[in-house]
């Protein structure tokens, strides 16, 4: 099975578009948006959800006052300042700076301290206009969007298995920290999508080489690259130092916000910018 994920070194290069369009294109891939923090193919793609359930990301640590002898010992412990002491003789936990590590659970000699699971997201199975999708949501403040990503990952690799869908689109998020990480960790192949400023040239090269790092193929897509060819020109000679191969130059297309307003991918009507995303399809040579 092939699984190749969409990402770009920033948010707001096309990326989301272009894995909406290759989605159209594939003619029985599985979709899979792991940007879960700002889960835009839904979008795009107007999922009817089948199937939703709750993502456990972490543990908070809370402190029962009534068992709590006030020895202080959690606030002694906790590298992440977290417990409070608002007057003597009182300790409380602020959740929102526990990082859920456990130490003052670990160490209260009263046992005074509760560390239940959070719910921090949701994961869905959904049915789109060009196949079945996971998707999910973190909620705002959520931990652990890493783990939320290798769970939709997973799940979309079991749905293509019980499908028989050879091929998995992944949309990744945006960057290169964890929940990047986790997006492309073992994947078959990834498709950095960029644009032609010194910006983007940068972002570029950052993922470029973390896929260097975690030794997966890497294809490049220049959007917009008519707004600087220069610049396309300097990406295609930087991607090709890292060994990637720009399989793509998307024009400038005004009618792409448009498309998108209406919740359609840019290759579902007769625009200029379908034609060079066709030609990408193509050049990627996805066996499905
Ligand atoms: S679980 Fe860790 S971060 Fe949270 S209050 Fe306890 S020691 Fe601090
Ligand atoms: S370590 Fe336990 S007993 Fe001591 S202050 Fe914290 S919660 Fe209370």
């Amino acid at each position: 099975m092939d699984e190749i994920v969409i990402i770009s070194g920033k948010g707001g290069t096309g990326k989301t578009s272009l894995t909406a369009s290759l989605a159209f294109l594939a003619r029985s891939a599985l979709l899979a948006d792991c940007d879960v923090d700002a889960p835009n193919l839904a979008l795009l793609l107007a999922p009817e959800v089948l199937e939703r359930a709750s993502f456990t990301g972490g543990r908070k640590a809370s402190i029962r006052s009534r068992d709590c002898t006030a020895c202080g010992r959690c606030l002694e412990e906790c590298r992440f300042d977290a417990v409070r002491n608002p007057e003597p003789g009182r300790y409380a936990i602020d959740g929102g700076a526990c990082e859920g590590c456990g130490v003052c659970v670990r160490f209260c000699p009263a046992e005074a301290i509760d560390f239940e699971p959070e719910v921090s997201g949701e994961w869905m199975i959904s049915s789109t206009r060009c196949g079945s999708m996971v998707h999910a949501r973190l909620h705002p403040g959520g931990e652990n969007s890493g783990k939320l990503v290798s769970l939709v990952r997973q799940k979309a690799r079991q749905l293509a298995e019980a499908e028989g869908s050879h091929l998995v689109l992944v949309d990744g998020p945006p960057g290169v920290g964890c929940p990047v990480i986790a997006s492309v960790t073992g994947a078959s192949r990834v498709l950095v999508v960029t644009e032609p400023t010194v910006a983007g040239v940068h972002d570029m090269e950052r993922v470029l080489q973390l896929a260097r790092h975690f030794t997966i193929p890497a294809s490049v897509c220049v959007n917009k690259w008519d707004i600087n060819p220069e610049m396309s020109e300097r990406i295609e000679a930087a991607a090709a130092k890292t060994g990637a191969d720009v399989v793509g130059h998307l024009r400038y297309d005004p009618g792409v916000t448009a498309m998108q307003m209406e919740g359609r991918a840019p290759v579902e009507a007769a625009t200029p910018i379908a034609e060079d995303i066709r030609r990408l399809w193509a050049r990627l040579e996805v066996a499905e």
